[in-house]
């Protein structure tokens, strides 16, 4: 098969407004890449004319290709179909609204050039957020780093370069909640940063309103991380110990001071207290028993619909000598 030297991945997910803008901007950019590539639209079950715009698209061009999901799937579920579907011998992932500026992308080709493996655009600053999604991205992505044993840059978002090798680990890793970011992380191999200053949205709105978002973190969390079923240990242990003052000074009241009855407020406030915490603990279990039934499933984490320009999946999981330098 004839592979192309650079794929770009792009989720689509009721974008009608941006898709005219975007598509200038990357003919723009691919006649200035000078490069074999091809570009893979995943459109995430949109309900407006996102669908029919990026058929006009790939109609008449066929390094525009376009795979459409029966619904919508989610953002990571997207990716994760690009980085199944792509041919690429590099494979880019960004957003569709114009938040990772193609131009970018060739600096990422350059490092890849110099043999680096993953090339992942860092904001350096970011325009036409909501100050409480900058204060939450900070804090979740520190929090985040700061829990799991692996290695996670900060400020970084899903607009990344990828070698084969790294696309090829990461199609053998068929976790159902999927967090791409932490799983690249994961995966290893030789890994840099590109910063760059992230615009605001060409035009509509953000997919990921706050629920999203807090589905998001607990989903990254739980991909990565056992500390917070640990945490119940601990707290346990800590509540335990406290629990046990609290008894063998209501021995002391009892038999010395004989001063039992007026206990009832110390009581509801315990019984209300451990109730709580018991119910959090339950809780954090529930979201690792929820995540263990839905991977025993097994179920795909996404179904294609209609194609164009995409008549088979790439059957080429296997590495070539050329695979190990970008040359
Ligand atoms: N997206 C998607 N499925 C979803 C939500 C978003 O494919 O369920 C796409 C969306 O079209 C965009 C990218 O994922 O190309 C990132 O979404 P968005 O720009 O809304 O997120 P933000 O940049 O605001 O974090
Ligand atoms: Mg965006």
């Amino acid at each position: 098969m004839q592979r192309p030297t650079l794929s770009l991945v792009l989720p689509i997910y009721n974008e009608e407004e941006v898709i005219a803008e975007l598509h200038a901007r990357l003919q723009d950019f691919l006649s200035k890449l000078g490069l074999d590539c091809e570009v893979l639209f995943i459109n995430d079950g949109s309900k407006d004319r996102s669908l029919p715009l990026l058929r006009e698209i790939a109609r008449g061009e066929p390094r525009y290709r376009v795979l459409s999901f029966s619904r919508n799937f989610g953002h990571q579920a997207a990716i994760s179909a690009g980085v199944d579907w792509a041919r690429g011998r590099a494979v880019v992932v960004m957003d569709a609204d114009l938040q990772d500026p193609p131009e970018v992308v060739l600096e990422m080709v350059a490092r890849w050039r110099e043999g680096f493996d993953v090339v992942y655009g860092k904001r350096r600053s970011r325009e036409g957020e909501t100050f409480f999604k900058l204060l939450t991205a900070r804090w979740f992505y520190r929090i985040f780093a700061a829990m799991i044993p692996i290695e996670v840059p900060l400020d970084t978002g899903d607009f990344r370069l990828m070698s084969r090798r790294v696309v090829v680990a990461l199609r053998a890793l068929r976790e159902t909640h999927r967090f791409v970011r932490g799983m690249v992380a994961w995966v290893g191999f030789k890994q840099t940063a590109v910063l760059y200053d992230r615009p605001g949205r060409f035009a509509g709105e953000t997919k990921y309103p706050l629920k999203k978002m807090i589905r998001f973190a607990i989903d990254g969390i739980t991909s990565f991380s056992v500390l917070p079923l640990r945490f119940s240990t601990y707290l346990g242990m800590l509540i335990s110990v406290a629990s046990l003052a609290v008894a063998i000074w209501a021995v002391v009241a009892h038999f010395v001071f004989r001063a039992t009855v007026p206990g009832w407020t110390a009581t509801v406030v315990l019984v209300s207290l451990l109730a709580s915490v018991q119910l959090l603990m339950i809780g954090i279990l529930g979201e690792y028993i929820g995540r263990i039934y839905e991977q025993v499933k097994g179920r795909p984490n996404y179904l294609v619909g209609d194609r164009v320009n995409a008549s088979a999946r790439p059957d080429d999981d296997a590495l070539d000598d050329e695979d190990d330098a970008s040359a």
